[in-house]
């Protein structure tokens, strides 16, 4: 979905960024055939990345993050095998799934490429198979141009006022009780209405989005068992807390529809039976999404209270990893050791679920402020070896982990040297450039740490952050180029070069306006 039932947010409230700039407005980017080119269409997607970027909603969680990109990327893969990726597409969008904390059950498709998923989604699937049938739904809304088709229409509007629309009805989708926004009323709703995609969108999402999930090797089944969950959701609570419902309805047609599709004699999978990996992911989604004291205690509340306790072993890991993770929000670090202790002696045979109750010990130490503890936890389980297969497995919550409790324990040479291995392969990961900044600073390398922070700046779309970052950083080798060391030299010729390049950036961003 793009948009939802009613705009909540007065456009005095939009960020100042996407507000009305003193120049003309018109959008010099369309092609001829009046069609929003995949550039502008891009362009349009980091205006309102950036936003999402600064939201404090955002989260990039990278164990949440993990999960999501071994359903995400298996699908890009499927997409491009069955041809609904064009080449051109593939390059020129961003392809990225943003985290937002927010509890309703939410995934939505931007332009340019970017998903949004709120945790609330992650939350109430039961399988991989579940999630992974929504995000092909949304990707197919992408990979079919219906984004380009609804953005053609607005063609007469700024691109300003597109990302404020599209941020507003962001805003307006969050759960009720997070939204603190005015109503704007008609012309808002107006607005709404021309983002939302046709009923012939839908469909064609539903079927080619079928296809990819097939493609992709998850269970088809979870298409229909999802849009029933939904349906089900919808009857139990009506109070508009599921956004996406609304903006993708469920009409019998399109269930029947669904049904359908299933391959006449596939045993329907018991999506009951949930793995422990994905009961644990679901259970972190949902201790993310709602850090009330009452909702953290409610966790603790509905533990096991002891080894033996007669339910499957799945809802005991689902509970006991909640009941540790809320513990630890709660700043009870005794409760925390003893969930996550009981956790871990439960027998969890999966490969994939043992790691991610050795990766919460570890990060329980650390909040503890234990992070010897954590640091040899991480050491014992080691980094997952990349597979040429599966390019997207990533070692990437074992890195993060691991470089804040070298920091941590006073090890930061460690840490920087991971860090630097990492961005060279993945240069815009924000959060790695983020605790590089934090490794340098703590080997009193003043200089690299404040150019890793103008990185990261730059990997959130942020430029004139990052503009004020690299100026500091021009600043200080100034103010110590007496006592500058050969490797200083060669830092301080990288800062000008990529200050010169985000000056640029710059350049063309306020030309769009
Ligand atoms: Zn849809």
């Amino acid at each position: 979905m793009l948009a939802l039932t009613q705009f909540t947010v007065s456009w005095a409230q939009a960020p100042s960024s996407v507000l009305p700039p003193t120049a003309t407005t018109q959008l010099p980017t369309l092609g001829s055939g009046g069609e929003m080119n995949s550039n502008a269409e891009r362009r349009l997607g980091e205006r309102i990345a950036r936003e999402i970027y600064r939201d404090p909603d955002y989260i990039d969680d990278p164990v949440l993050v993990d999960y999501v990109q071994g359903i995400w990327q298996p699908l890009l893969v499927a997409a491009r095998a069955r041809g609904d990726l064009s080449e051109e597409l593939d390059q020129r969008f961003a392809w990225e799934v943003m985290l937002g904390r927010d509890r309703s059950i939410n995934a939505f498709a931007l332009p340019g490429g970017y998903l949004g998923l709120h945790l609330g989604l992650v939350g109430v699937v039961s399988s991989r198979d579940e999630l992974a049938s929504v995000l092909a739904h949304e990707l197919s809304h992408v990979t079919q141009r219906h984004i380009s088709r609804i953005m053609t229409k607005q063609s007469q509007q700024a691109p300003w006022l597109l990302g404020a629309m599209i941020l507003g009805a962001l805003a307006a989708s969050k759960s009720p009780d997070a939204a603190n926004a005015v109503l704007v009323g008609s012309q808002a709703v107006a607005a709404q209405t021309q983002l939302n995609f046709s009923r012939d969108m839908e469909r064609e999402a539903d079927r080619v989005g079928y296809g990819i999930l097939m493609q992709a090797g998850f269970a088809p089944q979870a298409f229909a068992t999802m849009f029933d969950k939904l349906g089900q959701s919808s009857r139990l609570n009506d109070s508009g807390a599921f956004p996406y419902l609304r903006s993708h309805p469920l009409t019998t047609e399109r269930l029947a529809d669904m049904q359908s599709r299933q391959p006449p004699g596939v045993r329907a999978p018991d999506v009951a039976a949930q793995s422990p990996s994905h009961a644990m992911l679901s259970a972190r989604a949902r201790v993310l999404s709602n850090s009330s004291v009452d909702a953290l205690r409610a966790w603790l509340g509905q533990a096991p209270k002891s080894v033996g306790d007669p339910s499957p072993v799945t809802a005991q890991a689902a509970a006991l990893y909640g009941a540790a993770l809320a513990a630890s929000k709660l700043r009870d670090p005794a409760s925390a050791a003893s969930h996550v202790r009981q956790l871990g002696s439960l027998p969890i045979t999966e490969p994939v679920a043992a790691r991610l109750v050795k990766l919460l010990q570890a990060e329980l130490a650390l909040a503890q402020g234990d992070a010897a503890a954590a640091v040899a936890l991480l050491t014992s389980i080691g980094p997952i070896k990349a597979e040429v297969s599966a390019p997207w497995k990533t070692d990437r919550p074992w890195v993060m982990l691991s470089a804040q409790a070298w920091i941590a324990a006073g090890q930061p040479a460690l840490a920087t040297e991971r860090l630097q291995q990492w961005v060279r392969t993945y240069p815009r990961d924000a959060q790695a450039w983020s605790l590089l900044s934090s490794a340098y600073g703590a080997q009193g390398k003043a200089l690299r740490s404040v150019r890793a922070s103008a990185e990261a700046r730059v990997a959130e779309l942020d430029y004139e952050a990052a503009m004020d970052r690299f100026n500091a950083a021009q600043a200080l080798v100034r103010e110590s180029a007496v006592r500058a060391s050969d490797a200083d030299h060669i830092e301080a010729s990288i800062v000008d070069m990529r200050r010169r390049e985000v000056q640029s950036l710059l350049k063309e961003q306020a030309l769009e306006r």
